[in-house]
């Protein structure tokens, strides 16, 4: 039985372990990605705001050393659901069970002026260039938005502006700054209204701008100005965008997509095409886009995939439920619960923000690492630059 995952992100490593786990060397896993190793979407924030350094918070993949998985760097160009098999750069791979975990990828060039006038922090190489460009800023007009939906981790505009904010108290520039926040929703985190309550209650305290229900459509960047759905005009000295999201070409041209996403059955993964499973943000379960979905996901399609191999009735279906860490800043981390199930309206609840959630979060952090590559991280202990 070869199973072949495509996408070492948070699904794809998830998935991949599971099954090394139960199967060891008695199974035979290839996982491909392009890139040479995996990057945390917190960990972004992290390097932005000066509290860790790039090569330490990169974990390459050729640590990752498990049995019955052989890792293939290299670019799948397409994909053929139905045979399972793959064109990548390195030759074709076939397979008997196909998962794909490719995320979703991120387009800066598809927002007018975005790359001439303003930064993005979603991407590695955005957020990890930010770095310098927010050590070097003198206060000012800063403005957090997101120019289309779905997005990523609909928290981390939220975290942003507040870290925003810290960065620039700690400096001594916040009273010269105004920081804006500029998001399609009604509130942060619409299924959680206590985590939204907790929200806007922060941005008042602390002076930050809450803009709801309207994107960013353009930059004037000779103007230095945002422009809104809502037709308004924002001026800006530093603009921090969230860019366009897309499935992958890759995943598009396969036939696997409806509407710009792989659908799939809410409570097994499965795709239409039989053999084939999709997991995390390439589909469109109705979980948001974070990466405690996609893992999530993965552990069912990891059980659904071994009770195939040992010939027994799947128990466990997928029940959309995550727990999120939300930065409040000044080293407060809160947890959002929240349930995702079709037909019916999201729910969750929130604890925190507290220091010893922030911890939770570290733990949390480690503990993938640990797991997926075998090896120890400490989070905390990462030098701040
Ligand atoms: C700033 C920020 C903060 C975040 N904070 C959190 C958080 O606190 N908690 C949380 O749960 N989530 C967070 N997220 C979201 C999280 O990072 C993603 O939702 C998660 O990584 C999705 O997992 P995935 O497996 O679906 O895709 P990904 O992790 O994106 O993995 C997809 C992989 O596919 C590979 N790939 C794509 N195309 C190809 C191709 N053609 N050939 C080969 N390989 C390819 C990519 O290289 C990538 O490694 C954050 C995101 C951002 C941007």
């Amino acid at each position: 039985m070869r199973v072949m995952v495509l996408g070492g992100g948070f699904g794809g490593l998830e998935l991949t372990t599971r099954l090394s786990e139960e199967f060891g060397d008695d199974i035979d896993i290839v996982l491909i990605d392009k890139g040479d190793g995996f990057v945390f979407g917190f960990s972004k924030l992290e390097v932005m705001f000066g509290r860790a350094l790039a090569p330490t918070v990169h974990h390459p993949y050729r640590d990752l050393v498990k049995p019955g998985v052989r890792f293939v760097q290299t670019t799948v160009r397409s994909i053929d659901p139905v045979a399972k098999r793959v064109e990548t750069d390195a030759g074709a791979f076939e397979s008997d069970i196909l998962v794909v975990a490719l995320g979703a990828d991120l387009h800066p060039d598809a927002t007018p002026g975005l790359l001439e006038g303003g930064n993005e922090f979603y991407t590695v190489a955005g957020a990890f260039a930010l770095r310098d460009v927010l050590a070097e800023f003198d206060g000012g007009r800063v403005i957090v938005g997101v120019t289309s939906t779905p997005f990523k981790c609909p928290p981390a505009p939220s975290e942003t502006a507040l870290l925003m904010h810290d960065m620039l108290t700690a400096r001594g520039i916040r009273d010269r700054s105004s920081i804006a926040l500029v998001m399609p929703l009604g509130v942060p985190i619409p299924p959680s209204p206590a985590a939204s309550r907790a929200l806007l209650t922060a941005f008042a305290e602390r002076g930050i701008e809450w803009h709801p229900e309207r994107l960013i459509t353009g930059l004037d960047a000779e103007r230095k100005v945002a422009l809104l759905s809502n037709g308004d005009e924002m001026p800006y000295d530093l603009f921090l965008g969230i860019p366009v999201h897309r499935a992958p070409d890759v995943v598009v041209s396969s036939g696997l997509t409806v509407d710009g996403w792989i659908p799939v059955d809410p409570l097994t993964l499965a795709t239409r095409f039989p053999g084939v499973y999709a997991v995390g943000d390439v589909t469109s379960v109705g979980t948001p886009k974070a990466g405690v979905f996609a893992e999530g996901q993965a552990a069912v399609v990891a059980h659904q995939i071994a009770s195939t191999i040992n010939g027994a009735e799947p128990t466990t279906t997928y029940d959309g439920h995550g727990t999120c860490y939300l930065e409040f800043g000044d080293h407060e981390v809160a947890i959002v619960d929240v349930t995702f199930l079709s037909g019916q309206a999201p729910f969750g609840d929130m604890a925190g923000p507290s220091a010893e959630l922030a911890a939770d979060k570290i733990e949390f952090g480690r503990s993938r690492i640990q797991r997926w590559f075998g090896r120890e991280w400490d989070p905390a202990a990462t030098p701040i630059g």
